[in-house]
This record gives structure tokens, sequence and C-alpha cells, in this order.
């Protein structure tokens, strides 16, 4: 059987005035933290780890902080973009691994909803889903959260869900407009990250504060 692993890394630091995002929760505490996008550092890093098992770049690659369609957006889109990745390179969630690092506020009380919500964005079953929490000892890093996301992947034997998706594709004709760049023209306002995939170079953006 084929596997993949990926991990990912994000940190982002605390800001007055912003509400706070974490593994997809709305999460009750006095400050939230600063990005482009709603912040969610759980999610970047889950992104990445899933991104990274089949090397298709990074969050920053797909969603660059000078785009301002990402300006306040929900990190479940960027969590979406990288499931249909891994969907569409033929692999599928064995299990997901997440470590947050903050000194506040507690995820204990919340650990158990917040796997239950990751189940639900990774379509996968809570058992599945693994959420820890530490404390940035030593690291004088109390204004700031930190997340570690290890994703394991198995190849899918059936090929049903591939074959789906590309039925899903509109036409051959919006596949090569796509293809050639027209992203914008198709898409309007509206976002659809099955063609943005399409669209993007897999160049290594450093600069990634979403
Ligand atoms: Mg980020």
């Amino acid at each position: 059987m084929s596997m993949r692993i990926g991990h990912g890394f994000d940190s982002h630091a605390f800001k007055p005035g912003v509400p706070l995002r974490l593994g997809g929760l709305a999460v009750d505490h006095t400050e939230g933290l600063a990005g482009h996008s709603d912040g969610d550092v759980l999610l970047h890093a889950l992104t990445d780890a899933l991104l990274g098992a089949v090397a298709a770049g990074d969050i920053g690659t797909f969603f660059p902080p000078s785009d301002p369609r990402w300006k306040d957006a929900e990190s479940s889109i960027f969590l979406n973009l990288a499931l249909e990745e891994i969907q569409h390179a033929g692999f599928r969630i064995v299990n997901a691994d997440v470590t947050l690092i903050l000194a506040q506020p507690k995820i204990a009380p919340i650990a158990g909803e917040m796997r239950e919500r990751l189940a639900i964005l990774l379509d996968v079953l809570p058992e599945l889903v693994s959420v820890k929490a530490k404390t940035p000892e030593g690291l004088g890093l109390d204004h700031v959260a930190q997340a570690h996301a290890v994703v394991l992947l198995e190849r899918v034997e059936d090929t049903a869900g591939l074959q789906t998706m590309v039925a899903e594709i509109e036409s051959d004709q919006a596949l090569d407009a796509v293809l050639d760049g027209e992203l914008d023209e198709l898409v309007g306002e509206s976002v659809r990250t099955e063609q943005i995939k399409r669209t993007v170079i897999p160049v290594f953006d450093t600069e990634d504060i979403t």
C-alpha cells in the first residue's frame, strides 16, 4: 500500500480586537490571531501538512497574502483546497495529529469539540484526529500561537472518486481556459478551488502570512 506523510507548521501573533479562530472553531478569548485571513493557525498547519504529503506546494503558493480575495477569509477554504489536492493525487487521510503551542487560552476544555470540528472539516471519523496542546515553556513566546500538524495518507485503490471528479469538470473548453490562465474571466467574483489549483505554478512562497 502506497502511503505518504506530511508535516505543516505555522505561527501567528495574538492581536487585540479580532476574534480568535482555532481549528475551525470560534474560541472565546480576549484576543485573536493576526493574519491576512482569519488567522486560524491550526488549519494553516493542517493545510500545509496535506499539501506537503502530496508535494503540492504550500498554503502561500495557492493563497498569496497579496491577493485581496483572501482578506479575512475563512481558513476552511484553504483546507478544502488541500483536500482536493490530495484527492486529485489519488490519496485519502489515514489520520491527522495536531499540536498547538500557546500560553492562552487553555485548549483542554475545547479539545474534544475541536476534534469533532476537524473531523467534519476533514471528512473523517473523530478517532482519526488528534489535538494536543502545550504551553511555550522557556520560549518567550507567550503572545504567539504555533501549530504543528502531521498527516498520514494512503493511496485510494478504488478510483471511482477520481472519475467523479473528472466528470464534475464542466467541459473541455472550461478546463482548457483554466489551464490557459483565464481564471478571472471564468470565475468572476466567486471562488472555485478546483480551478484555482490547476492554475498554480508550484513555486514556494516563503512570505506566507495567511
Ligand atoms: Mg498562517
